[in-house]
């Protein structure tokens, strides 16, 4: 490239600050592009996202703007207008957005309205689900981007089918980089996980690995069905809670006496990783976790009628529970999966490297 060019990345979420952290490593050692990032605050709990950011060595972000709370809309709308006036400031060449949260559609609509080129990493996914929150961020975002990096074959064919081939390629999934970046950290095994109180509790040998928190799940009675369950299986279940559904969970788990369940408070992504590899199985309602279990062959139940990825159902390696109770969920963990190697759909874990060679393309053909 001829000229330097500034890259704005927009995070706000744990998931994206995982994904940004194996772009942003590619970033740095390249002398033609320089990034700055913006947290817009949508997660800010010290285990949601500073930890991320120090575990990762993603550079702190130059901006904080300390957004959260709030409805869809109110949120959206807030980001909306002060990430506007951070894009009018630094007049970015690109800005570069991850995944479907509130703070990837605010960056999407504030770049789109200044013409701003927008590139989206993990594009294409699909629920087919207008009522998940999370379909409409990713439709808009997909429309309106200027380079969309697809992470699987599906994901692909559905942004060709929207009209979006020209501005869209496969470039395999970013979860994967970060996945076997975080399994080549040798030796790293966490064996103690904190409770709420900071009480230290010992990963057991054997465990279910849980997770929970989705709009979808987050109601007493869903909640009270996954914790019955939960309390259920014949090893304990390990389940870091998300603080939106912290008190809920707590108080379920107290009423039902449900001791097979420990309770811990949010984990870094290294034990996320470790946690899920040593695993029997993961039940989740996360978008990246059904995705991690595959990556690590285990076993997943997921507690939503539709999956992360389409490519992660194959030969039952991840079960949906679309209405969920107790007794689906454990039927759902009776499914055994077959586990083919050889199947790779998320790409080979170069997906930044792919994703920067294309983003020097777009400024080489002068876009
Ligand atoms: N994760 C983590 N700590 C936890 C729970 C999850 O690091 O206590 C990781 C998990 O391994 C996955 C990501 O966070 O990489 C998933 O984030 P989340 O469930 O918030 O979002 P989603 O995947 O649904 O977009």
């Amino acid at each position: 490239m001829g000229r330097k060019v500034n890259i704005l990345t927009v995070v706000g979420a744990r998931p994206q600050f995982i994904k940004a952290s194996v772009l942003s490593r590619s970033f740095a050692g390249m002398a033609g592009i320089e990034e700055s990032i913006v947290h817009t605050g949508q997660h800010f709990d010290r285990n949601m996202s500073d930890l991320f950011f120090e575990e990762l060595g993603i550079p702190d972000p130059d901006v904080n703007l300390g957004i959260s709370g709030g409805s869809h809309a109110e949120m959206t709308a807030r980001m909306l207008v002060a990430l506007e006036r951070v894009m009018r400031e630094r007049s970015p060449d690109m800005v570069l957005v991850y995944g479907d949260t509130n703070s990837t559609l605010a960056a999407s609509l504030a770049a789109a309205k200044l013409h701003m080129p927008l590139c989206h990493a993990e594009a294409g996914f699909r629920t087919h689900c207008r009522t998940n929150p999370e379909e409409v961020n990713r439709i808009c975002t997909d429309h309106l981007a200027s380079l969309n990096f697809a992470p699987t074959p599906q994901s692909i064919d559905n942004l060709i089918a929207e009209g979006l081939g020209e501005v869209s390629s496969f470039t395999g999934d970013l979860m994967y980089d970060a996945f076997q970046h975080a399994r080549s950290n040798a030796g790293y095994k966490k064996v103690t996980l904190a409770k709420f109180d900071g009480a230290e509790i010992v990963v057991p040998t054997r465990y279910v690995y849980l997770t929970c928190h989705r709009e979808e799940n987050d109601s007493d009675a869903t909640l009270c069905e996954v914790v019955t369950a939960a309390n259920r299986f014949d090893v304990p279940v390990i389940y870091p809670v998300h603080p939106r559904v912290r008190d809920k969970v707590s108080r379920l788990v107290e009423e039902l006496s449900a001791n097979n369940v420990l309770l811990v408070r949010p984990v870094g992504y290294f034990e996320s990783v470790s946690l899920t590899a040593g695993a029997d199985l993961v039940v989740t309602d996360s978008g990246g976790l059904q995705r991690e279990a595959f990556y690590a062959q285990v076993k997943c139940v997921t507690l939503l009628p539709f999956p992360s990825a389409d490519e992660t159902l194959r030969d039952d390696r991840n079960t949906l529970v679309s209405q969920v109770t107790a007794e689906k969920i454990l039927e759902a963990a009776r499914v055994e999966q077959t586990v083919n190697p050889s199947y790779r759909p998320f790409g080979q874990g170069d997906a930044a490297e792919k994703m920067v060679e294309r983003i020097v393309e777009f400024f080489e053909r002068g876009e």
